[in-house]
């Protein structure tokens, strides 16, 4: 189901444009507008899930194309020998700041832990 006021909906409708690095089966990755890394992409599934929390177990298979998807992003921008992570903010007290589920691939520069 497509939201008229979501942000990664509308993205994925293509009526708000994003700089997009890959597409797959009801799956798109863009480049953050705000990176926090050399590479800083965003793994959006095309169906509107609110939050991780909100999927369901009908979301199982989703949710292991999403990180897939998103393994084969990091080898395609080297990211492998360096090290990666995927961050998904789940609710406002762990950052999210849009409401439509969404990875974060990160890459390209030490990644400390723990996280702020
Ligand atoms: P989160 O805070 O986990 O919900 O992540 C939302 C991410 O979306 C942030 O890293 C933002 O920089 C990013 N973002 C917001 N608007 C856009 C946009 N129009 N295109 C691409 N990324 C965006
Ligand atoms: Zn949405």
């Amino acid at each position: 189901m497509s939201h008229a006021e979501c942000l990664f909906c509308r993205i994925a409708a293509r009526a708000v444009p994003a700089e997009v690095v890959g597409e797959a089966d009801g799956l798109l990755a863009v480049q953050d507008i705000n990176p926090q890394a050399p590479t800083h992409l965003l793994i959006i599934p095309t169906e509107h899930i609110p939050t991780l929390a909100d999927a369901t177990d009908a979301h199982t298979a989703l949710l292991g194309r999403t990180v897939q998807f998103a393994n084969r992003l990091a080898r395609q921008h080297q990211l492998v020998p360096s090290g990666y992570r995927l961050v998904v903010n789940c609710g406002a007290g762990a950052g999210q700041s849009v409401w439509h589920l969404h990875l974060h691939l990160l890459g390209g520069r030490p990644l400390r832990w723990p996280p702020g």
